[in-house]
């Protein structure tokens, strides 16, 4: 039997879903439940009453908030080698020495933490939301983690006063992509518009004609009366893109900005992980209650 079939047949015998992130491997996408961002796919997972196994394959952070928002699920990451390296840049101790020079000041981190983390904050946002929910906030200053190019590009939009913690926190695919790449690809694809990710830096920023995570991307694809597309963000998201718009070209601003954590979960793994059930992610109480807080509010905030 081929892989795919005996994934699929092992999948409804144990009632699990498959949940994969937009950078997952293409395979991977296909066979999936849903494809989407790591919030999107969390939301889906409490949607489905009836399954009892989630398979998340993307990393670390997004398995474990998936395992705090459905308790009553057990969550399989297919790689346990799988972890974001972001996330790991902004420690609990780092957000305590922070919290002492601002002890007034709320705390927003970005859903790419770990949980232990999560649990230090007054409340969480997407790259899809953070504007709004630092909009919402009734603060002019904010601490913001762990992504500083996402701090320096929500301070742009809101006006506010955004404190990156740590100072340079970054993702190491994003800060892949320069604007000398892009201008060559312009010249070749003059009617191309450019999508960046607001993980990448300010000079990317300036000569982006669309900013947004990887869901508003999609949207704006499919939205667009424009043909051609350059990218800027991790290249998984090009088979979704493609996928949905088989009319239009999508060409990555760097060919080389491939994250090898997302790339860990294959389907031989995804395979392993739904027969033996590893590696399942659980989050201990109190973190888990108190990330949970701070992931609601995020809902709550931005009525979603
Ligand atoms: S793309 Fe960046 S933020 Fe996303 S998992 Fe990879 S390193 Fe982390």
């Amino acid at each position: 039997m081929e892989l795919v079939e005996k994934i699929l047949k092992l999948k409804k015998e144990k009632r699990a879903i498959i949940l994969a992130h937009n950078y997952q491997r293409p395979e991977v996408q296909d066979i999936a439940d849903y494809v989407g961002d790591s919030i999107e796919l969390s939301r889906k997972a409490m949607e489905e009453k009836d399954a009892e196994i989630i398979v998340f394959a993307a990393v670390d952070f997004m398995a474990e908030s998936a395992a705090i928002l459905n308790p009553d699920k057990k969550v399989l990451l297919p790689s346990a080698g799988a972890r974001c390296p972001m996330a790991q840049m902004l420690t609990v101790d780092e957000i305590k020495r922070w919290k002492v020079l601002y002890p007034l000041v709320p705390v927003v981190l970005y859903v790419n933490t770990l949980a232990s983390a999560k649990a230090y904050c007054d409340v969480c946002c997407t790259s899809a939301n953070a504007v709004e929910v630092i909009n919402a906030l009734n603060a002019e200053t904010v601490l913001f983690g762990p992504d500083h190019n996402l701090a320096e590009y929500v301070q742009e939009k809101t006006g506010k006063t955004v404190i990156p913690i740590p100072e340079r926190g970054f993702c190491p695919t994003h800060l892949l992509f320069h604007p000398e790449e892009v201008q060559v690809l312009k010249e070749k694809y003059p009617d191309a518009v450019v999508m960046v990710h607001p993980e990448c830096n300010a000079e990317m920023r300036k000569i982006a004609d669309f900013i947004g995570s990887t869901s508003q991307m999609c949207k704006h694809a499919k939205e667009s009366p424009a043909k051609t597309f350059i990218v800027a963000t991790e290249e998984g998201i090009l088979h979704r893109l493609r996928k949905e718009n088989p009319n239009k070209q999508f060409i990555l601003a760097y060919e080389g900005a491939i994250c090898p954590n997302m790339k860990l979960n294959t389907l031989e793994r995804i395979y392993s992980a739904l027969k033996a059930e590893k590696h399942v992610v659980t989050v201990p109480e109190p973190v888990a209650s108190k990330a949970r807080k701070a992931l609601e509010k995020m809902f709550e905030l931005t009525q979603r």
